[in-house]
């Protein structure tokens, strides 16, 4: 059992629907007059389940659209590289992007990413993240839409994976050391 492995819960499943039903009526309000196309661009995989939540909290037509970028490797650590698996499916010119992303850790694979987005000269470009570790920046992002910020610990569950596991866990929380040894 999965959860067997977990040694607190950091964010049980209410607040997290609290918080996401926090940011979708944020985001409905701020676009609710907006003419051009919204393409909500979540960054897979760790974003799949903010992501889905998210845009049903959202009030508004919006297009999907994906990208799989990977700057982790196995660890818990940052390999300092970001590769862009999957590029948009879409020409985002003169659109409005709101990139959907787990969580928000030294700024790398963000930082990136961002400027990707913007050579793609869309009308507007906003990151909403569900997670932000303000302490372990080393390179500058703005967050338009943040859930919540933690400090530095590494976290799991609602999407976010230890070596691919625990992306399934309803709830975000912390291994047990042992799971590391
Ligand atoms: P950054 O480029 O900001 O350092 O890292 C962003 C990516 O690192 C996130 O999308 C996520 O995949 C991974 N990451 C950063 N911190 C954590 C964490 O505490 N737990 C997990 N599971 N992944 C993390």
């Amino acid at each position: 059992m999965i959860k067997e492995d977990i040694e607190k819960v950091v964010f049980t499943e209410e607040e997290i629907r609290a918080k996401i039903r926090e940011l979708g009526q944020r985001i409905t309000e701020d676009y609710k007059d907006a003419k051009e196309t919204i393409y909500c661009v979540g960054i897979l995989k760790g974003a799949v389940v903010f992501y889905t939540d998210l845009v049903r909290e959202i009030d508004l037509p919006v297009h999907f659209d994906f990208m799989i970028a990977s700057s982790y490797g196995n660890g818990t650590s940052t390999s300092g590289t970001v590769k862009i698996l999957k590029d948009l499916d879409y020409d985002v010119e003169g659109k409005h992007l709101i990139i959907i992303e787990d969580i928000i850790d030294s700024g790398t694979t963000m930082n990136y990413l961002m400027k990707y987005f913007r050579e793609r000269k869309p009308k507007s470009v906003k990151l909403c993240a569900l997670l932000s570790k303000p302490s372990r920046r080393t390179v500058d992002v703005s967050i338009d839409y943040c859930g919540f910020e933690i400090p530095d610990e590494f976290i799991v569950g609602y999407g976010l994976d230890y070596a691919e596991k625990y992306r399934n866990l309803p709830f975000i929380g912390v291994l047990k050391p042992e799971i590391y040894a």
